[in-house]
């Protein structure tokens, strides 16, 4: 059955899909700011609350269905690879990768070589 969520202080707390803890919105008192945020882009406390969008082959096919895990059952998960840790969002914010380096490089060399090209047109 679907129900339609609008904000993280609808749902929260959330259940811990694993093992049943509560995960609460980080500041619960703070009801203004989270009636505005969905509960994936809210702060939530010891855990994680997101949306799964599920895929063909499913019988759930095109559901997105939102869950929690708490941080305690999240330790656990991945010492047993039940959970994977596939990626760090943070990281590209603080570390600029060497694709991005590269990218940065590309873009000052074509737009010093299309100011050179100018130059030579407006000195010809
Ligand atoms: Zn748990």
């Amino acid at each position: 059955m679907k129900k339609m969520i609008y904000s993280a202080h609808d749902v929260s707390p959330m259940k811990c899909l694993i093992c049943g803890k509560p995960v609460k919105l980080l500041y619960d008192e703070d009801v203004d700011q989270n009636k505005k945020s969905t509960p994936p882009s809210s702060m939530w406390d010891d855990g994680v609350v997101d949306d799964i969008s599920v895929g063909y082959g499913s019988k759930y096919d095109g559901d997105i269905l939102l869950i929690a895990i708490c941080d305690d059952c999240i330790d656990k998960k991945l010492k047993d690879n039940s959970i994977i840790m596939s990626d760090n969002y943070m990281e590209s914010y603080y570390i600029e990768s060497e694709q991005n380096k590269y990218n940065k490089w590309l873009h000052d060399r074509i737009k010093k070589r299309k100011l050179e090209e100018k130059l030579k047109r407006i000195l010809k």
